[in-house]
């Protein structure tokens, strides 16, 4: 469908949130007849106030369905516009066919972990080079809003969800990086084969980059068509960027044919941890990808300011680091985290999602000085403790409230000696007790600056 053909077009938006609503407003200016549909009464309420038809139910005349990412494919709403034959597709496949094959340049990337950091240290790279750059996607700013901007960008920096992978079927990014898989959300995509699938459509790409140390990932990599890139913790061969002693090294884009082509050192990645060494090589394998000199490549990751609860250094007293990566809301994200201290404090628990947290505890056990449980499926974090340190002191705090973090701060700074770091890495979603993980770490950061 061109942009023209919308107009007249009876459409469904399912889902009233900030995707839904960029998507209702666009196309209803391409002249398309809007429904809004959300369980959700002031969503619904708000989209009335912009004069969208809204209601719970699909209308009988509806001949597309643009849902948000995270709607399940098993939701009534969908499951009835699959019976019907509609097409259902996302906001992200909506730009697509609006603007993204005419427009700037996508470069896409997902995986389970660091997708948000990475995004942020191309737009800063690709800022560095000059050019008029936007993070765009699961990053916050709708893709739609990145693409039909009155004053285009030369190119977008997309930051894709498996759940956006999902509601996209046409999407060729000009580069796809899949920065690494693990167990997440497989009860949104049924199973973990589901999931990969879902992220495996980023290598619809004209280029292709993998994590060469991930080897889920570069099982996906070989069923990609495009030219395939890889970036790796180790020193590169050629076709990769890697690490050779202190440097970020580029071998699949060198300046001089054969060689490697220094873009950085380790010490502009201003974050803690080898995943975030990973996350700058996966950023630079984009920009050089994209054509960025290797000058722009550590400009950009020396101007890149990380975004809060990922890692953040809340304050040291004592002695002890006070550390917030709220945002690490599954076993993967948390076991980067641990693996970039020690001795740690570690205060953990929530929302589980259903994920096995026995490896993560079994790795993690020798750095661990203490650990402070909280939140709803803190007993499976327990019983790992038991089995795997079974000599590391552990608190519990029971009350499933806001009020839980100051508890787990208290009991921490008792446990927590000279020379430790205090790292709040949930390993889990914050729902239970929280409205989300940002409000999980501020209540955090909040109770250590209060310390005395
Ligand atoms: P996302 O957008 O994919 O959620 P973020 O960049 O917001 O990723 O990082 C979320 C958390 O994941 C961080 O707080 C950190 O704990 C962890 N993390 C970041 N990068 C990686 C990585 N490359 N591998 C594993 N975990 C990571």
């Amino acid at each position: 469908m061109t942009a023209r053909d919308y107009a007249g077009q009876p459409v469904v938006v399912a889902g009233a949130g900030i995707s839904g609503t960029a998507a209702a407003r666009v196309l209803r200016d391409l002249g398309a007849v809007v429904t809004v549909l959300d369980s959700n009464g002031e969503a619904l309420e708000r989209a009335a106030a912009e004069g969208f038809r809204t209601g719970t139910a699909l209308p009988r005349d509806t001949s597309l369905v643009v849902t948000s990412p995270g709607f399940r494919p098993t939701v009534p709403l969908l499951v009835e516009a699959a019976s019907r034959d509609l097409e259902v597709i996302g906001d992200v496949e909506l730009a697509w066919r609006l603007r993204g094959p005419s427009s700037a340049p996508w470069l896409a990337l997902t995986g389970t972990n660091g997708k948000t950091t990475t995004v942020k240290m191309l737009e800063s790279m690709l800022r560095a080079a000059g050019h008029t750059a936007v993070a765009a996607g699961n990053v916050g700013l709708p893709v739609l809003d990145a693409v039909l901007a009155p004053d285009p960008y030369d190119v977008i920096a997309v930051e894709l969800s498996s759940f956006q992978l999902h509601w996209s079927s046409t999407v060729v990014p000009h580069t796809g990086a899949i920065l690494n898989l693990a167990d997440d959300h497989t009860d949104w995509h049924g199973s973990f084969h589901e999931y990969a699938a879902a992220k495996a459509r980023i290598f619809a790409a004209d280029r292709c980059l993998a994590n060469a140390d991930d080897p889920v990932v570069m099982n996906l990599l070989e069923r990609a068509q495009g030219q395939r890139i890889t970036f790796t913790l180790q020193a590169p061969r050629p076709g990769q960027l890697g690490v050779v002693e202190h440097l970020l090294v580029d071998r699949a884009f060198p300046n001089v044919p054969g060689e490697g082509t220094e873009v950085a050192a380790l010490d502009d990645v201003s974050l803690a941890g080898d995943h975030n060494v990973a996350n700058a090589l996966a950023a630079a394998g984009m920009a050089r990808a994209f054509g960025v000199p290797a000058e722009a490549v550590r400009d950009g990751l020396r101007a890149f300011v990380p975004e809060p609860h990922r890692n953040a250094l809340v304050r040291v007293v004592a002695d002890v680091a006070w550390v917030d990566d709220s945002k690490a809301t599954n076993p993967h994200a948390a076991s980067a985290s641990l693996a970039s201290y020690r001795p740690i404090v570690w205060v953990a628990g929530g929302l589980l999602k259903g994920a096995d947290v026995d490896e993560l505890v079994r790795v993690a056990a020798p750095r661990l000085r203490a650990a402070v449980l909280l939140g709803t499926d803190r007993a499976a974090l327990l019983d790992a403790l038991s089995r795997h340190a079974p000599d590391v002191p552990v608190v519990e705090v029971s009350r499933l409230d806001t009020g839980a973090m100051q508890e787990a701060v208290d009991a921490a700074r008792s446990l927590a000696r000279p020379g430790d770091t205090v790292l709040l890495a949930p390993a889990a979603a914050s729902m239970d007790c929280f409205r989300d993980y940002k409000q999980r770490g501020d209540l955090f950061a909040q109770a250590v600056e209060a310390l005395s």
